[in-house]
């Protein structure tokens, strides 16, 4: 289904992506209003706040619902800045609606469950907000394209995508993984969907908001959506990622704006999705490598012989059958895992002989 979009409208200077800025959650008239006018004061345009909050767990703030509505009203009126909230049911619409919110966005939690998105869309017929849509929390590109068509089927044209990285089970230095060949094949498949970063969801924490941004920047991201607060420390809910108003005034303007890096380049663009799956391989490698080697200090401690014929053997029949089912060689994917193998006995032979 091609998307029927219009452009968000949304304020920015030239040139720059737009920036929406404002605390994980509303937590307090005061809290709101301190936030709300600190980012006014630094030229901020775009104000969020979380007024329902999805909580992993039973039991934490789940927002103040309705009566934080009142003091978004609020920060509309005093600072001019356009408010945003997550909805995740159709009474978070109606409401969110009815107190004026400019942005809607639908939460990773939420764009992961169809028949959400289905009552979802079903209560946002024909509105002319822009409504923004964060990627599942799964990295399932096919689930954040239909995401977005069903709000588009229900006549919404102001739509944007924002990129908020991807749950995995893996320690890793990122909250959500970013798997930027992601967004940058949403950016190959609907080229005039705006896609806004949201690096402080992504990174979980406040030193990784910077590089974040600007790398999404270099990717030809569109907008940013950081979270901030008046005493981030003090935070109900995502202290260690928010950063106070000014801190992410000097984040802003410390950013560098590239010339549209890939919205007209179409080789350039798949350039750099093949450059982002090499990195994946070179990740993926070095773990296993590493599990490689933890091997290697088994076979040592029960004087085995590093090379396992059988082991060896089913490797490449497994996965060169595996190669021929996704439409590759057999004889390449062997030549692949015969290298890998030499490597990984390379790397178990050094440890044996330790
Ligand atoms: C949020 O923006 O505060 C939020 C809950 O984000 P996500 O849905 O990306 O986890
Ligand atoms: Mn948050």
């Amino acid at each position: 289904m091609e998307l029927q979009l219009e452009p968000l409208n949304l304020p920015s200077d030239q040139k720059r992506p737009f920036v929406i800025c404002g605390p994980c959650s509303a937590e307090s008239e005061e809290q709101v209003m301190t936030t709300a006018m600190q980012l006014a004061s630094k030229g901020c345009h775009m104000f969020r706040a979380g007024v329902w909050k999805p909580r992993t767990k039973p039991g934490g703030f789940e927002g103040h619902g309705e009566p934080a509505l009142k003091w978004m009203q609020q920060v509309k009126q005093q600072t001019g800045m356009l408010i945003g909230t997550e909805v995740a049911t159709p009474e978070h619409v109606e409401l969110a609606l009815k107190y004026g919110i400019d942005i809607l966005w639908i939460g990773a939690r939420t764009s992961a469950n169809p028949f959400a998105m289905q009552a979802l869309a079903d209560a946002m017929q024909g509105i002319e907000n822009p409504v923004m849509v964060k990627n599942p929390v799964n990295p399932d590109l096919e689930l954040w394209i239909g995401a977005l068509e069903r709000i588009n089927a229900a006549g919404v044209k102001h739509l944007a995508a924002i990129h908020r990285g991807f749950s995995s089970f893996d320690k890793t230095i990122y909250r959500n993984v970013p798997m930027w060949q992601i967004p940058i094949e949403l950016r190959r498949r609907i080229p005039d969907l705006p896609i806004v970063c949201d690096p402080s969801h992504m990174g979980g924490k406040r030193e990784l908001i910077a590089p974040l941004s600007q790398q999404a920047l270099d990717m030809g991201c569109d907008g940013l959506m950081i979270e901030s607060h008046c005493d981030p420390d003090k935070a109900w809910s995502d202290a260690k990622q928010q950063i106070t108003p000014e801190v992410a005034d000097f984040i802003v303007g410390m950013l560098v704006a590239r010339e549209s890096t890939y919205t007209t380049d179409g080789l350039k663009q798949l350039r750099k999705e093949i450059d982002e799956y090499d990195n994946e391989l070179i990740q993926l490698l070095s773990k296993r490598m590493r599990v490689c080697r933890e091997i290697g200090q088994y076979k040592k401690e029960h004087n085995m012989t590093v090379v396992q014929t059988t082991r060896y053997n089913e490797i490449l029949d497994k996965r060169g059958a595996q190669g021929t089912l996704c439409g590759m060689g057999a004889d390449f994917i062997k030549k692949v895992f015969e290298n890998i193998h030499e490597e990984s006995v390379r790397q178990q032979i050094e440890i044996v002989n330790k």
